[in-house]
């Protein structure tokens, strides 16, 4: 077992995921039994019902909790699957402020599911303050951060938000999907619960679909817990398996994407073709001090504006080679998209509609030439 002082990289392998007892595999097993023998009743090694706890979940779990330096981790069918479990600890009448730039499945699932139960929000601004305060209520129990976001790449100040908002006595969540672990760690930024969609980076290969929420607190890990049994979203054991796996490189993955998402952006700022590159790396990037403060590194996604909009957009995501044409996000490969007709179409006609001009780049791990030579003769072609 890892140390949590052990480095990051270190930990990524090994937390969680000591050789074998029985064995000495030093892959963790994917143990597929739904159920544990018990000496007597009540009387097990832990495991009684594969939906409440299972070995290969246990090891992603420590796993992952340990890259967030958090106490507890707990991982669920999808991200969604557990913003859902979070969003289920509010009671009917509790108020949520959610971020007016925020992926438009978020959005969706506080807008279409919860509200229909009876919790309230407000899509606000979180760069701006007062918009915070304006909009805070007496029910407000949560205020829901996503930094940077998808898909326009904006980053929220998460200290100076979690104390506000602490102060109040309201909950802090942050997504940190785009940045991974890696590149930021909320829970230490004053967040109660960092929530991912490990489908993306931290899986990084396109072949799983998971989500994880990371808290220090035992109540509410307590709270999640109950929710992740009861409600029974939680991944199979060989989901765990592959993102145990996709982990391991999460590190090395994260310095080559942010590298290659450096040439892009480097390139897009050239092109006649493209009006705005939003990229938080950028001087001139409205969040680039608090992105430099509280991430190691800028991340791989990319987004901008093309000059000549919405056609233009579509005739360009629809003329790369490498950059596949596809939904989806923080994997080896190179993607493309056009959010608001793809990702983001369920936020249309919301405060979450995106610029229908934009695209959005996952940059890969191939050859960072080859992504620039792609791009740029699909952006000369459309120029
Ligand atoms: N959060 C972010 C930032 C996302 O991009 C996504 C999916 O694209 C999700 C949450 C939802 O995750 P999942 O698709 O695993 O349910």
């Amino acid at each position: 077992m890892s140390r949590q002082s052990d480095a990051f990289e270190t930990r990524a392998i090994h937390a969680g995921q000591a050789p074998d007892a029985s064995s000495g595999a030093v892959v963790t097993p994917i143990t597929l039994a739904t159920t544990f023998a018990q000496d007597a009743v009540g009387t097990h090694k832990g495991f009684e019902y594969a939906r409440s706890a299972n070995p290969t979940r246990t090891a992603l779990e420590t796993c992952l909790a340990s890259l967030e330096n958090a106490r507890h981790g707990l991982a669920f069918a999808s991200g969604l699957a557990a913003e859902d479990a979070i969003l289920r600890t509010l009671d009917p009448g509790d108020h949520v402020i959610i971020p007016t730039d925020a992926y438009g499945g978020t959005f969706r699932l506080v807008a279409g599911v919860h509200e229909r139960h009876g919790i309230a929000w407000t899509a606000v601004d979180l760069h701006d303050r007062g918009a915070i305060d304006a909009a805070w209520r007496d029910e407000t129990r949560l205020v829901w951060i996503e930094s940077p976001t998808n898909p326009a790449l904006s980053i929220v100040d998460i200290e100076a938000v979690a104390k506000f908002a602490r102060a109040r006595g309201a909950r802090v969540v942050v997504d940190n999907t785009f940045a991974t672990p890696y590149l930021q760690q909320p829970l230490a930024l004053g967040a109660h619960v960092a929530v991912h969609s490990s489908t993306k980076y931290l899986g990084g290969h396109s072949d799983v679909v998971g989500g994880f929420a990371a808290v220090d607190d035992a109540e509410l890990a307590g709270e999640l817990r109950f929710l992740q049994n009861a409600m029974g979203a939680v991944p199979s054991p060989f989901d765990c398996y592959l993102v145990l796996r996709g982990v391991k490189t999460l590190a090395v993955r994260m310095e080559r994407h942010c590298a290659n998402a450096r040439a892009i952006v480097q390139m897009l700022r050239e092109h006649d073709a493209v009006a705005a590159v939003l990229y938080p790396g950028l001087d001139d990037h409205p969040g680039h001090d608090v992105a430099a403060r509280q991430m190691r590194d800028f991340g791989g996604m990319v987004s901008f504006l093309c000059a000549r909009g919405e056609d233009a957009a579509l005739d360009l995501v629809a003329r790369t080679r490498l950059f596949t044409l596809a939904e989806s996000l923080g994997a080896v490969e190179s993607l493309i998209e056009h959010p608001a007709r793809m990702t983001h179409a369920s936020a249309e006609g919301s405060p979450l509609a995106v610029d229908r001009a934009l695209i959005r780049l996952s940059v890969g791990i191939e050859a960072a030439d080859d992504l620039v030579a792609d791009l740029s003769q699909a952006l000369d072609s459309v120029a």
